[in-house]
């Protein structure tokens, strides 16, 4: 299940910040922002520093100098009150520095994501969106008086993806690119899900050797996939940082 280090390039400090920035407009404009609500990370440099968007902004006005640094000295962070004050700083900075192959982290509450991270059975294979996750999905319930933080790592194992009983999900990649279309596939996913279950008719569940050819061959193609259509993306936003 663990992940084979990435062949693409490694962006420059001033590029993770633009693709974060872009990261929040793309989700924002996906309609998963949740009022700003949701939180977005990426790794900055070899060690467990990041950026991440800051608590109070929506997500669509996002621009890489509002973002915040684990590093207090780096360039883009406001104050110490202001990044501990993010949401999610603890859970990001516990899966960065236990998941190396970790470089950005995206967490959501959209409507989908919570209706089928709180169905007892989860994530059925209905659809090849589903089955993109077959045996490659974490979960979690809360518990009181748990560090959420390590909680959270610990649910997620190995994968790269998370249902979050009663809250929504969780994705992670190996860059911006990746980690958005993994959220787009999962989101996807739990909308079809909700969708045939919505139907009223009967259906079929995909057989398990197939979903996990689907899963493996995702896992394969997913990063040369994000990389291409990322650029698409962008153009879409129609925004360009200086
Ligand atoms: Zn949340």
């Amino acid at each position: 299940m663990s992940v084979e280090p990435t062949k693409m390039p490694v962006p420059s400090a001033e590029q993770f910040s633009k693709h974060l920035a872009l990261l929040c407009r793309l989700v924002s404009r996906s309609g998963w922002s949740d009022l700003g609500a949701s939180h977005m990370s990426v790794r900055v440099g070899s060690n467990n520093g990041f950026l991440i968007n800051p608590r109070g902004h929506f997500l669509g006005d996002i621009n890489p100098d509002m973002l915040l640094h684990s590093g207090l000295d780096s360039p883009g962070c406001r104050n110490k009150s202001d990044f501990e004050a993010s949401v999610g700083v603890e859970t990001h900075s516990e899966i960065y520095a236990s998941r190396l192959d970790v470089h950005c982290i995206i967490h959501t509450h959209t409507t989908a994501s919570i209706a089928v991270a709180t169905q007892r059975e989860g994530l059925r294979m209905y659809s090849i969106h589903a089955a993109m996750f077959y045996q490659r999905l974490g979960f979690y319930r809360a518990k009181i008086g748990e560090n959420e933080a390590k909680a959270w790592t610990q649910a997620l194992k190995t994968y790269n993806a998370m249902l979050l009983c009663h809250h929504g999900m969780l994705v992670c990649g190996r860059n911006a690119p990746e980690a958005f279309v993994r959220l787009h596939l999962l989101q996807k996913a739990c909308e079809e899900q909700l969708a045939c279950q919505n139907s009223g008719a009967e259906y079929f569940t995909l057989d398990s050797d197939l979903c996990t050819a689907i899963s493996e061959q995702t896992e394969r193609r997913l990063s040369d996939h994000a990389n291409t259509v990322w650029g698409g993306l962008i153009s879409s936003l129609g925004v360009t940082f200086k």
